[in-house]
């Protein structure tokens, strides 16, 4: 009898699960309420990014005068973007749902609850509003429910003009000035977003620098962006409540400074989907929360699994994938033979501003509070011929290597791809390899890897 497998939630952890286990023999059920793809496709990574692309493109376009071309005021057309923006979730949402069924994964559109530790309920509702409930036994659960965003109770949304990241899809109108509440990567992101399309944009930050958890060096990059396209940076502010008046929002401080204008959004930070799941009815337990996982991503209930953001690692696509991959391998006992955990030090991330930020590993801040002994290089990418080409030659490249093994331990990259070119770095974090290993790949002439090589030699 083949593995039964249920999953709740059709985001990268419950696809990733489904798709390898499905592979590796079992009978996979997935149970979605809203879209195969998941709020990734749905709100977060793939709508965030594609307005990102536009914005990006918008801006290039200010930046063209020193390639040899006449400048030209670009507009933007909102109904052709949204149509960009649901092509590309269509088309992606599309592959997945052909990629489950060609493995025989079968798909509930339901809102499903956990009844007891092997038995699941999925409520579905037809088109003509008559609701079923089915039940389903598994043997293995993940539990794969993602995240949505904190709103605190000092502030209520409006999806008009006090916003929480979801509501900014699909882009009805632009809003002359906005107040971006969070200078974390979606605060950031949405800075420059927003500032791409036109917008006075105000950061509120809390601390004293944007993105308080990475490379202050890196931070400071994007800060000198910001500031050059006028965004206000509001440091050591904590905003403590929003407020609609009329057409303005008035963000108020706890340092007594206020803010007002057109439309504000919150980016701070996620809550999990647990709430009504029925967790407790199995006896799995939660903090804050977030599924309470080892390093297998089981919970406490040996065959319930949790994979992506409620398990309260680390919030992103790429690792709730590997995560979903990794529960799937344990499913089928694959664990007991060859069987990599998952070390979420070692993953890569990117921030989607411009210039691109992009880190892996050990970063050298972290080194330091450690009293590790590292030896880091850094080369500008201002002395590669394709920066110049490319009339963009902000940012750099920083390596972090054991001086004594030159074994490569992390890195940062600020500049254009960073988002690609970290792979390098995130492949010789992965593979143990050695600085020389990079230096005598025999890489392509002229790209921006070329900075890569040269802060490995
Ligand atoms: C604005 C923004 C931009 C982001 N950009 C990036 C990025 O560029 N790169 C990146 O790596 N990460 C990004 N992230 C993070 C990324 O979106 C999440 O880490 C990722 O979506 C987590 O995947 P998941 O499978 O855990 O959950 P989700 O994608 O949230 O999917 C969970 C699914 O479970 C379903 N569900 C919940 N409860 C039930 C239930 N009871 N029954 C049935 N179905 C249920 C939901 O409908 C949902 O579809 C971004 C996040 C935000 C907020």
């Amino acid at each position: 009898m083949p593995t039964k497998f249920v999953i709740i939630g059709g985001g990268p952890a419950g696809n990733a699960a489904a798709t390898h286990a499905a592979r590796l023999g079992a009978e996979v059920t997935i149970i979605e309420r809203d879209v195969i793809g998941g709020a990734a496709h749905l709100w977060d990574c793939i709508p965030s990014k594609t307005m990102i692309a536009t914005g990006g493109a918008m801006s290039f376009t200010r930046r063209i005068g020193g390639m040899g071309l006449e400048k030209q005021e670009v507009e933007v057309d909102i109904e052709a973007l949204t149509g960009r923006i649901d092509d590309i979730k269509g088309r992606l949402g599309r592959n997945i749902t052909r990629l489950l069924e060609s493995q025989n994964v079968r798909m509930i559109a339901g809102t499903a609850r956990v009844m007891d530790p092997h038995t699941i309920e999925a409520t579905t509702t037809s088109a003509a509003g008559v609701t079923s409930v089915e039940v389903l036994h598994a043997d293995a659960i993940l539990i794969a429910t993602g995240s949505r965003p904190r709103i605190p109770d000092w502030c209520v949304t409006d999806g008009e003009r006090v916003l929480t990241t979801r509501d900014c899809y699909p882009p009805t109108i632009f809003p002359t000035s906005m107040t971006v509440v969070g200078s974390g990567v979606t605060g950031v992101e949405f800075v420059h977003m927003f500032s791409s399309f036109g917008a006075a944009v105000t950061l509120v930050v809390s601390r004293q620098q944007v993105l308080p958890n990475k490379d202050p060096e890196v931070a400071a990059v994007l800060e000198d962006d910001f500031l050059k396209r006028g965004v206000r940076l509001l440091k050591g502010a904590r905003a403590t409540s929003i407020e609609r008046v009329g057409d303005e929002v008035v963000v108020s401080c706890d340092d007594g400074r206020i803010v007002r204008s057109s439309h504000a959004v919150l980016a701070i930070g996620s809550v999990p989907n647990t709430d009504q799941l029925g967790l407790e009815d199995a006896g799995v337990l939660t903090d804050g929360g977030y599924v309470t996982i080892n390093r297998h991503c089981q919970s406490n209930v040996d065959h319930i699994y949790a994979a992506g953001d409620v398990s309260g690692k680390l919030p992103l696509s790429s690792v709730a994938s590997m995560q979903g991959r990794k529960v799937a391998e344990h499913v089928m006992g694959l664990q007991k033979v060859a069987h990599r955990h998952l070390d979420y030090d070692k993953a890569a991330s990117a921030i989607f501003t411009e210039p691109e930020i992009a880190d892996v590993g050990l970063a050298e801040t972290e080194a330091f509070a450690d009293g590790r002994k590292i030896r880091v290089t850094k080369v500008p990418f201002s002395s590669t011929a394709k920066a110049l080409i490319n009339n963009d030659s902000r940012g750099f490249v920083k390596i972090v290597s054991d001086p004594a093994t030159g074994v490569v331990l992390g890195g940062s990259i600020v500049g254009r791809h960073a988002a690609e070119l970290i792979s390098v770095i995130a492949l010789a974090v992965t593979a143990h390899l050695k600085v020389s290993d990079i230096v005598e790949s025999l890489l392509v002439h002229p790209a921006l890897a070329e900075a890569l090589a040269e802060a490995a030699e």
